[in-house]
């Protein structure tokens, strides 16, 4: 059984984007992400500060507009309208969710496609759906990721995926029909899960539901990939899936933590590098 190790996956990447962005930086290209947040939500913060971090990491020059609870939905889109103007910014990243009073569609519609570095703009999901070039949703292009760089073969294979959210279920069955694989979709009204999930040769769990997925929803060899994350109340983390109940039928998966999680930030510096061209 093998571990993919997303820690190490994930460091990979970030060193390719740091080649990238310094090969760029010779040329006299810079690259820089807008990161914007507002409010003080305890996970969102640390989120912007990881993100930061990595834009630290990889030479990506990272402006933060750090706004309060209070900022109206105009304030935003302005500001927005500001950085799309901007050519010294390549990437608009703001983090959500957002406070009630703000609708996230007008605020996500407002990004430019063109420095839509999250890849949830509808363009951009329109752009995967009929197979053109374009910003990737981060977490399911990072599964791609660890699939492709830890040899695992995607085409002809049965996938299926487990959830149907904008940012990951829809997005990963495109990408998973992009390699090749046969993909079927399961949410919350999907009938007998268990029958159409033991038919998968790989299975990825979106379902936000901790250690949902037990060997009793598997076939012996299956590739799983947890994209759940949830904080236990002895404080440790676990996925979607029950790592322990399950590992010995798999023939590799993702832990957590250090599975897909720290690919989600990899693949936005990879999509904000990607964003200039050597
Ligand atoms: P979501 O709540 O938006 O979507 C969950 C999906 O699961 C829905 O489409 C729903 O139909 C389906 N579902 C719910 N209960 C089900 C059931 N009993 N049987 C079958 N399907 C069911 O969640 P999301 O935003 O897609 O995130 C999913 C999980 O991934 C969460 O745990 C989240 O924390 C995690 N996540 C991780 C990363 C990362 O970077 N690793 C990024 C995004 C989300």
């Amino acid at each position: 059984m093998q571990i993919i190790d997303g820690k190490a996956i994930s460091q990979q990447i970030k060193d390719e984007v740091r080649d990238k962005v310094a090969a760029l930086k010779e040329q006299g290209k810079e690259v820089a992400l807008a990161v914007i947040l507002v409010g003080n939500d305890p996970a969102s913060t640390v989120y912007v500060g990881n993100k930061k971090k990595a834009c630290a990491y990889t030479g990506i020059r990272s402006e933060s507009f750090e706004l309060p609870e209070e900022t109206t939905q105009e304030e935003l889109l302005s500001l927005i309208d500001d950085l799309n103007n901007r050519e010294d910014i390549q990437g608009i990243l703001v983090q959500l969710p957002l406070p009630k009073h703000i609708d996230e569609k007008s605020v996500i519609n407002a990004i430019s496609p063109d420095k839509d570095v999250d890849g949830f703009h509808p363009q951009s999901v329109g752009r995967l759906t009929i197979g053109e070039p374009g910003f990737l949703s981060c977490t399911p292009a990072g599964i791609i990721q660890l699939l492709k760089r830890s040899n695992i073969e995607m085409e002809g294979k049965h996938c299926v995926v487990i959830g149907r959210s904008n940012i990951v279920g829809k997005p990963m069955a495109l990408l998973m029909l992009r390699e090749n694989a046969t993909v079927t979709i399961c949410h919350s009204r999907t009938k007998d899960l268990k029958e159409i999930t033991k038919q998968a040769d790989i299975l990825i769990a979106a379902v936000g539901k901790p250690k949902m997925i037990d060997r009793s929803y598997l076939k012996e060899g299956v590739v799983v990939i947890d994209v759940g994350i949830h904080r236990m109340e002895d404080k440790k983390l676990c996925g979607d899936v029950d790592f322990e109940d399950v590992k010995d039928m798999c023939s590799a998966i993702t832990p957590v933590p250090g599975g897909v999680g720290p690919m989600t930030i990899a693949m936005l510096m990879k999509n904000c590098a990607d964003s200039v061209s050597l």
